[in-house]
């Protein structure tokens, strides 16, 4: 089964009108969709993969509130149900060309079809920055992590290698050094581009720094047992036994189709309401400026979001 089955994926939608159109079906968008509907509002979300977004990646998820162990499939899947229930259509096709600076919002999808929306919700999330190695994605979940917060307390009393230099792998070392028994941090030069207080931390912490080298292999047949460092000045291979390495090199949001207001790495700005700096244009989840960019957290923005969208139509009907 996939998050697309009993969809009527790659149908050409014609010309289509909305109150609200939410671009990604993630934890964010599914939620968005949820709320934005239950508000009264004619809604789709237009999805340019399958359902779940990088939360259908996660095997275990164990923060998200009032929910035991689940996998993000899973989750995702009950929300998306929850939303096709309360009559939220979907639309699987990617989006070629947008006009969102307009009061109506028009979508030009892949396959020629149109829709029109009074309002519009920016869901579509980030990307984490791989490690390109040849195991890394069958080795996701199982020992290969882009997330501390997420998968560190499956690691307690472990030992695991984070690798980065900058702000996030400092924060993780740091994190990941309260739960394993033993974190290296793993990085390429000689000095940490992290802010000068968290560097410093780092440094005067437990977590034992290998400086000037990059993971050049991974290795395990189930789960990550070992990985081969390489340093970048001698070319000298080292072998480490690690349960897991936390990858910090970087996100990438999914903002580039958007003309709107955003920070240097591409995160867009909203205020508190996820209004963005264009009117009727909303943004939610991991595609924002934001200090925590988790589940529960992209599901808060996706229900603000909505009921941000819901209270501005209502004023302007
Ligand atoms: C491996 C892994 C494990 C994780 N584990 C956890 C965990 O245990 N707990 C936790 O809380 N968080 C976890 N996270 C983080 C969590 O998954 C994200 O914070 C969350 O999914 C963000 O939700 P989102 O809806 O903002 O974006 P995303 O989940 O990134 O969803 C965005 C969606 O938008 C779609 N999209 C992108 N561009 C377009 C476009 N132009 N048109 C249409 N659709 C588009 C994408 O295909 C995607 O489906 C994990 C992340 C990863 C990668």
């Amino acid at each position: 089964m996939t998050l697309t089955d009993g969809e009527k994926v790659g149908y050409n939608i014609g010309m289509k009108n909305f109150d609200l159109v939410i671009l990604g079906a993630g934890p964010a968008g599914l939620t968005a969709g949820i709320y934005a509907a239950r508000g009264g509002l004619k809604c789709a979300v237009i999805e340019q993969n399958t359902v779940g977004g990088q939360a259908s990646a996660a095997a275990a998820i164990e923060n998200f509130p009032g929910v035991d162990v689940t996998d993000g499939f899973a989750l995702c899947y009950n929300m998306q149900q929850q939303c096709k229930a309360l009559g939220v259509e979907f639309i699987f096709d990617s989006v070629s060309s947008l006009d969102i600076s307009s009061p109506q919002k028009t979508f030009v999808l892949g396959d020629g079809g149109e829709a029109t929306s009074r309002a519009v919700i920016i869901a579509t999330g980030a990307a984490h920055r791989k490690l390109g190695l040849e195991d890394e994605d069958r080795l996701c979940g199982r020992g290969v992590s882009y997330c501390a917060t997420c998968d560190g307390a499956l690691y307690r009393g472990k030992t695991v290698a984070v690798v980065g230099g900058g702000n996030t792998a400092a924060e993780e070392a740091l994190y990941l050094s309260n739960l394993a028994a033993k974190t290296y941090l793993i990085h390429r030069r000689d000095a940490l581009r992290a802010d000068d207080i968290l560097a410093r931390r780092v440094l005067s912490s437990n977590v034992e720094v290998v400086w000037d080298s990059v993971v050049a292999e991974l290795h395990g047949q189930q789960n990550l047992t070992q990985i081969t460092l390489k340093n970048v000045k001698t070319d000298v291979l080292t072998s480490v036994l690690v349960d897991c390495v936390f990858v910090a090199i970087g996100q990438v949001p999914n903002s580039q189709l958007f003309d709107v207001a955003k920070d240097e790495a591409g995160y867009i700005l909203t205020d508190e309401q996820m209004q963005t700096s264009i009117d009727g244009v909303y943004a939610a989840g991991d595609v924002r400026k934001k200090s925590l960019r988790q589940v529960v957290t992209a599901c808060a923005d996706g229900a603000i979001a909505a009921d941000s969208a819901i209270k501005a139509l209502m004023t302007k009907a």
